[in-house]
């Protein structure tokens, strides 16, 4: 369906392991004064100074995670790379260095994984983290690519999401839903594409949330919005599974309860005429939907005026104490339990 702009092949085998990984990493600057020591050595050198040091990885599987025949693989490279630094921000934590480990079948090109590196390349320049190892094998099937993350947090500034506290604000940031809905015009112009390989998708009312599925961005801008306005949230978690599932754990590793107002959730209007369209609740795909990588958190109740009108965070609840449960209040004004599908399971079951 997408169109190879790039003819050339050139076979793996002809460069071999050491040359391929040169090649791949090269255009990699270090721009961290806490990165000692980055690609060449067993192991990379970091050093920690006084703060904390965060970690995280990903495991994407073509096949499982992506669909290459209509993700541009400069895409999934800067997508991977987004997937994990929303988790460092979700720690309020700056990301610092990344490693990428990628296990690849010889059905692949050097140009393919020129592509993918590319899109690599671009969000680590954009978001400014180091590239400083990583792994390179071989597959038999599909692509593999596990990226680790590292950032770095000042002691008393990390947030986890075990700290809300009844009456705390429940805010979220950006809008919901995009992602889920972009991969639902995909999946539709894949199918429109086996029958007629000749059709080429117009994607042009649908290009925010397209973007959203395949080029999601992690909020490190809600992090330093939050430093700026002087907020430190109570609790904090990235939106990859939907807001259901993120205010699930939230709340269980917080002990409490959580009022949520479906008429507060914000979603974007391609969002709201794309379900339209399809034919689907916004508010099922705003709680259920995932890959949104937006921020939520809960803030103490005296920090209201400082996000007060603020376009980038919108308050669409509070916490309770953990007997009430967790509940979304209708636009009807009826309370409805709020439980965990996961976007995934969601998908079966719409089938
Ligand atoms: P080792 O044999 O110790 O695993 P490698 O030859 O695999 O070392 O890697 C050499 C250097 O290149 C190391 O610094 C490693 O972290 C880095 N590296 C290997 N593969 C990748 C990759 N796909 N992306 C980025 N860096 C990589
Ligand atoms: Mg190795």
């Amino acid at each position: 369906m997408i169109e190879d702009k790039n003819p050339q092949r050139t076979p793996l085998s002809e460069l071999g392991e050491f040359k391929l990984i040169e090649h791949l990493t090269e255009q990699f600057k270090i721009n961290h004064k806490s990165t000692v020591k980055g690609i060449g050595d067993d192991a990379a050198i970091i050093n920690s100074d006084k703060k904390q040091i965060v970690v995280t990885t990903d495991l994407l599987v073509e096949g499982v995670h992506f669909d290459l025949s209509y993700v541009p693989l400069k895409h999934l490279g800067y997508k991977a790379v987004m997937v994990n630094l929303s988790d460092v921000y979700a720690m309020n934590a700056n990301a610092t260095q990344i490693t990428v480990s990628i296990a690849v079948s010889n059905r692949f090109p050097l140009e393919a994984l020129e592509e993918l590196y590319a899109g690599i390349e671009t969000a680590t320049r954009l978001y400014n983290v180091d590239v400083v190892g990583g792994d390179t094998t071989s597959s038999t099937s599909g692509l593999i690519i596990s990226i680790t993350a590292i950032g770095e947090v000042e002691k008393d500034k990390v947030v986890k999401r075990s700290g809300a506290k009844p009456n705390d604000l429940l805010v979220v940031s950006g809008d919901l839903g995009g992602a889920y809905m972009g991969l639902q015009v995909l999946e539709r112009e894949k199918e429109v594409f086996k029958v007629n390989p000749q059709s080429q998708p117009d994607l042009s009312m649908y290009t925010y949330i397209v973007e959203r599925q395949l080029k999601p961005e992690a909020r490190k801008d809600i992090v330093e919005l939050l430093e700026k306005l002087e907020v430190k949230p109570t609790s904090m978690i990235d939106i990859s599974d939907g807001l259901s599932s993120e205010i699930i754990h939230l709340c269980k590793q917080s002990k409490v309860g959580a009022d949520v107002y479906e008429n507060k959730i914000p979603l974007d209007p391609q969002v709201i005429s794309t379900c339209e369209e399809f034919n689907i609740d916004s508010t099922t795909i705003a709680l259920n939907g995932g890959e949104d990588y937006e921020l939520l958190m809960t803030i103490s109740q005296e920090d209201f005026p400082k996000i007060k009108g603020n376009p980038n965070l919108t308050v669409i609840g509070y916490i309770t104490e953990a007997e009430r449960g967790m509940h979304l209040v209708t636009r009807a004004e009826t309370k409805v339990p709020i439980i965990a599908k996961g976007w995934k399971n969601f998908k079966e079951t719409e089938d």
